[in-house]
């Protein structure tokens, strides 16, 4: 396939799924079973196309390397075993390690909470020409925290300025500092892996009944598993107020692992083709220095 055709391609397939203005949307007019039609037998071109795509990616992330002006940030969000680490694996498997970086943000260690909520992700934003992934990132703030409001009680912030409130006033700081780092050459994806509730329980009853997959089994996912209908209503919350048409969620069916796969590379090949990324052209001054240095070696 040329190159032009798998770009187009790549919006077809990844466009259904953004969600540029949060207002509308709605996640439960997401199926997480969904597959644009593609059927199951359809399983081996789908992963044709994710390894013509990964190509792709791997040329556009040279010339995001070269050219040193736009970083791309990738955030992933989700329920546990929605699949963001194999997604990650898989969609970044043929890219440059030099140019990637990746960071998981786990509960703030003590450090952590003596600053702002935004300063370990500061710390770890993407260099120019870089692809940074955020596995799980502040929104965790709006998520977790919110689900259990007794973690922000542990974050030693002034009593008067935890009021009911809290939740819009993040997600307003949370678009201003997207709109600031977009202002900077940052481009933002954010993606939620939009896993149902049946799938993951038996993606944990595989991780408890495969020995090798033991060690990716931990009984609090369990007891997250309970607060099933907050988390809902929290991404879905999220995701209203912080889907803009510059740095847009796209919400991803994740019951079928190919087909998340799929999407996620797809978004990042239609984001990357939209910027006017191209190898630096050097100017005369170097052009005959080049000229010079071919000369002395021949
Ligand atoms: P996996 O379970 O697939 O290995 P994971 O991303 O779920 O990956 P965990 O080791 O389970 O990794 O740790 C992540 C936990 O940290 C999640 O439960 C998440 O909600 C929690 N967490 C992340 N950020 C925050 C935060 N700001 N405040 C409190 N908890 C947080
Ligand atoms: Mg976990």
């Amino acid at each position: 396939m040329k190159k032009k055709d798998l770009i187009k391609r790549a919006a077809k397939l990844s466009r259904p799924f953004r969600i540029s203005d949060g207002n509308e949307f709605r996640l439960k007019h997401i199926d997480p079973g969904y597959t644009l039609g593609i059927k199951s037998e359809d399983k081996p071109k789908a992963k044709e196309a994710l390894k013509w795509g990964i190509e792709v990616l791997a040329e556009m992330q040279d010339k995001l390397y070269a050219q040193d002006r736009y970083a791309l940030l990738l955030i992933f969000q989700a329920m546990d075993a929605a699949g963001k680490d194999s997604a990650i694996k898989h969609v970044m498997s043929g890219i440059n390690p030099q140019g990637c970086q990746v960071f998981s943000f786990k509960a703030p260690s003590n450090e952590e909470l003596d600053h702002d909520f935004m300063w370990r992700c500061i710390k770890r934003l993407p260099e120019r020409g870089r692809i940074g992934i955020f596995n799980r990132s502040y929104y965790e703030e709006t998520l977790v925290v919110r689900v259990h409001n007794e973690i922000l009680n542990k974050q030693k912030l002034p009593e008067k300025l935890v009021t009911k409130y809290i939740w819009d006033e993040r997600f307003q700081d949370i678009r201003n500092i997207e709109k600031y780092l977009n202002r900077n050459g940052i481009i933002l994806r954010k993606f939620f892996l939009h896993v149902s509730k049946d799938e993951q329980k038996k993606r944990f009853l595989e991780r408890i009944d495969n020995p090798d997959k033991n060690w990716k089994f931990s009984s609090s996912d369990i007891n997250e598993r309970g607060y099933w209908n907050d988390y809902m209503k929290a991404y879905e919350d999220m995701i209203r107020n912080t889907a803009t048409k510059n740095s847009p969620w796209y919400v991803v069916p994740a019951d079928n692992k190919w087909f998340t796969r799929l999407v996620v590379a797809a978004a990042i090949i239609d984001s990357l083709a939209s910027l006017d990324l191209k190898y630096p052209k050097v100017g005369e001054e170097k052009l005959k220095e080049l000229a010079e240095a071919k000369h002395s070696l021949l």
